[in-house]
């Protein structure tokens, strides 16, 4: 965030879900806001599961890479990247190792389970939503608003 690309509408072809799935391969150390984006976006209690987030196995095809950058050359704090290629969820250390701007768990929760929002097909929403443009507009559970849930319905029902 912000996206790579102009604001487009919610779409399935923009997004890292294959046969119903997203198999992830960890390269990520934050693995707490990874496990958190997974059960934020996968969960019975709010009516997530159409859409199955689980680790790679043996029998799977690799949909999404957890990895990490140091860049402070940008502004972004993490970034799904669906362009070419096998996608990934980039988390830039520079924002969110410990010390850093965002190097807190909420903010690493806030900034993963927003990625794991784009890697679900969805565009940016409005401020106070999951998936605000900004990382300060989030909202401080880092969890899916009603509006974010609905997108995903409207998406993936
Ligand atoms: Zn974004």
């Amino acid at each position: 965030m912000p996206a790579p690309m102009a604001a487009a509408a919610d779409s399935r072809g923009r997004s890292s879900v294959d046969g119903g799935e997203i198999r992830w391969e960890d390269e990520t150390k934050f693995d707490d806001a990874r496990k958190w984006a997974a059960t934020a976006w996968y969960n019975d209690q709010y009516n997530l599961k159409k859409i199955k987030i689980a680790p790679d196995a043996w029998n799977t095809i690799t949909d999404l890479e957890w990895k990490d950058e140091t860049r402070k050359d940008v502004t972004w704090v993490a970034q799904w990247r669906g362009r070419s290629g096998a996608d990934a969820i980039v988390m830039n250390k520079a924002f969110l190792d410990g010390g850093k701007k965002y190097g807190s768990k909420s903010w690493r929760r806030k900034a993963a389970a927003h990625e794991m929002g784009h890697a679900l097909g969805l565009d940016h929403k409005a401020n106070g939503t999951l998936m605000s443009k900004s990382i300060g507009y989030l909202p401080s559970n880092a969890r899916p608003t009603a509006t974010d849930r609905n997108a995903y319905h409207r998406l993936w029902d």
